[in-house]
């Protein structure tokens, strides 16, 4: 967002205010590099300190807002101080989803949970981990590939049902599966496990601040395509929004890094006065074993798929269609489909059964030029 700003040629000052005390950092990392061990602590930021002074971003960390005074155009601190604003951004994010009768285990969202973790694989101890989502998936991947003792609780039929259906999601079982998870779907895990627990049952947006000013919330702050919430002045962006997006023509609520990260650029450059709507296909990626896996769309429920090469055998992608459109796509160990797929569903372009399925077809071709 404050990247946005600078873009966009506001001159003010910027101050961004974060209860958390580290420098801003990726969390993508946490359920991945950072627990193999292959990205190290000083990896995780998302830029050098020097960046923000250019930018001319002030940081407040380590400072938890507590109120939003939206007649005042102050928000105040937890030690009583306050901020004032003339435009206001919302950021908070979202926060991992608790699971009753688990106060003690890790919930995986900011880096001392993930030191935590790593230092509960590190010891050498059994795993079990409640959820087979994005989150649960990865750890498990992860604590495997570090010669842990592991079991997955699902209560779906399938991991990662929920966005990627039942056929990829019974492809990846069998993927855990062959790595040595002991997956447990369709099971609820009992109350005492007696090991060490991790919880990766989504997350929920924090919009605690925002409700309690009055702003629109919808599973989400509710913002357009530019970030402007019910309130003139106000403006959110991430993972706490439910947006507008023009592409698929729905409101919808994304958890994606670069989705944050281009929806807030967006979002300042809106607020600075020169802005586009932010119409970008969402993407995500995961990396679990030997396989990346990326995901182009809104999640948004499909009436057909159709996959390009041989299903199970890497690489190879399944589309997800509704009505005839493209609406996402999931790629296993192929990157350039995905992302050519995610141009064209930008694009809207227009692209038959046949030319999705067959490898050979290179999908840019689908792709309008542009006009001029
Ligand atoms: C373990 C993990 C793995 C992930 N892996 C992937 C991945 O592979 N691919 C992908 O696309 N996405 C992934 N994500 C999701 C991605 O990290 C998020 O979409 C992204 O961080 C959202 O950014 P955000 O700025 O909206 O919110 P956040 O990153 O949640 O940041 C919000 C900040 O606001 C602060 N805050 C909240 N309330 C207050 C308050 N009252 N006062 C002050 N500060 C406050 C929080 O402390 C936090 O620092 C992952 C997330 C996690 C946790």
């Amino acid at each position: 967002m404050a990247a946005g700003l600078g873009d966009a040629g506001f001159q003010g000052e910027v101050v961004v205010v974060c209860g958390e005390p580290e420098m801003p950092y990726e969390r993508p990392h946490l359920s991945k590099g950072f627990l193999l061990g292959t990205v190290a602590r000083e990896r995780l930021g998302l830029r050098p300190a020097a960046q923000y002074r250019e930018l001319g971003v002030e940081l407040l960390l380590g400072r938890w807002v507590t109120e939003l005074d939206l007649e005042q155009h102050k928000i105040v601190l937890e030690s009583g101080d306050t901020v004032g604003w003339d435009l206001l951004c919302i950021a908070t994010g979202s926060s991992a989803r608790r699971l009753a009768g688990f106060d003690d285990a890790v919930y995986l969202r900011v880096l001392s949970d993930a030191l935590q973790l790593r230092a509960i694989l590190e010891s050498g101890a059994q795993l079990d981990v409640v959820g087979a989502g994005f989150i649960g998936c990865e750890v498990a991947a992860a604590a495997r590939q570090r010669g842990s003792v592991v079991r997955v609780f699902e209560v779906l039929p399938q991991p990662m049902q929920r966005v990627l259906g039942e056929e990829l999601g019974n492809y990846l079982a069998d993927v855990h599966r062959r790595h040595g998870v002991d997956l447990r779907l369709e099971t609820s895990p009992p109350k005492d496990l007696g090991r060490s627990v991790v919880v990766g049952i989504g997350s929920v947006p924090r919009v605690e601040l925002a409700a309690a000013a009055g702003i629109a919330i919808d599973d989400g702050i509710q913002v357009d395509e530019q970030g402007r919430t019910s309130v003139p002045g106000v403006y959110a962006a991430g993972d706490v929004t439910r947006f507008w997006s023009p592409l698929f023509e729905a409101r919808i609520r994304v958890e994606h890094f670069q989705t944050a990260q281009r929806q807030g650029f967006a979002v300042g450059q809106a607020m600075a006065g020169r802005g586009d709507p932010f119409a970008e296909a969402p993407w995500f990626w995961s990396d679990q074993y030997e396989l990346n896996l990326q995901y182009a769309g809104a999640g948004l429920a499909w009436d057909a798929t159709i996959t390009r090469a041989t299903f199970g055998q890497p690489p190879f992608s399944v589309f997800y269609l509704r009505e005839g459109r493209l609406i996402g796509v999931v790629g296993v160990n192929d990157r350039h489909t995905v992302s050519r797929a995610r141009h064209a569903m930008e694009a809207r372009a227009q692209i038959s059964p046949q030319q999705l399925a067959d490898p050979a077809f290179d999908l840019r071709r689908a792709i309008p030029r542009a006009q001029g």
